[in-house]
């Protein structure tokens, strides 16, 4: 079963992402990752894509899809793949379609995280963080003990710099200028699933298994 998961940050998709690699044994490809391991291992391909990086340029689609293609034939992807952070745009929801249907690795589902744009604002800009041990709080949904400070070491909560409201909404609007076209785009192609969100994390995850329990 091959899957794409596709939300803004902030829409719990990093911890789903595991969950739904551990239950369904199927490897979990996160484009940084995959990024970060192609360089490490010297490849031809991660040595190039080294090259854009280290001069802060964008890697060009065609070489990112020739990675998501060295990537998605490794033996851990057989029983199927989870695909986190690529596609990116439409020319690469374009290449990624077109390698799936060569490889005859069709996707199963792609699944949407919708997210309240308040809701998000409350799990961003509630986020506290440990400066000692870098433990995480969240003022509203997971407030530590004695406001301000780490209910495990006792270090002092911070709030990142960039976890304020005003670069939140920045944030994401860039993302929904990019991603909505090709949602839409992809919709018309493969059964493209919209999941709350915004809901606790057991009844997300409920969500997810209530679509992908039949289809392993
Ligand atoms: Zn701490």
């Amino acid at each position: 079963m091959n899957v794409l998961i596709m939300g803004a940050a902030g829409s719990g998709k990093g911890t789903l992402s595991k969950k739904i690699a551990e239950k369904y044994k199927i490897a979990h490809i996160s484009s940084g990752d995959m990024f970060r391991a192609a360089i490490q291992s010297g490849s031809e391909l991660g040595l190039t894509a080294k090259q854009y990086i280290d001069q802060g340029r964008l890697v060009p689609d065609e070489l990112t899809v020739a990675l998501i293609r060295e990537r998605i034939t490794e033996p851990d992807c057989e029983k199927g793949f989870l695909l986190d952070g690529y596609p990116r745009t439409l020319p690469q929801a374009k290449d990624l379609l077109a390698l799936c249907e060569e490889l005859d690795k069709p996707l199963a589902v792609v699944l949407h995280l919708e997210i309240e744009t308040a809701e998000l604002v409350s799990r961003i800009t509630g986020r506290r963080i440990c400066a000692n041990c870098g433990a995480i709080y969240n003022i509203t949904h997971q407030p530590s003990k004695i406001e301000g400070r780490c209910d495990l070491c006792g270090g002092t909560l911070l709030q990142r710099s960039d976890d304020t409201e005003e670069r939140l909404l920045v944030r994401m609007q860039e993302y929904e200028e990019l991603t909505r076209p090709v949602i839409d785009w992809l919709k018309e192609r493969v059964s493209v699933i919209e999941i709350d969100a915004g809901a606790s994390v057991g009844e997300v995850w409920q969500q997810v298994q209530d679509v992908l329990g039949g289809t392993v």
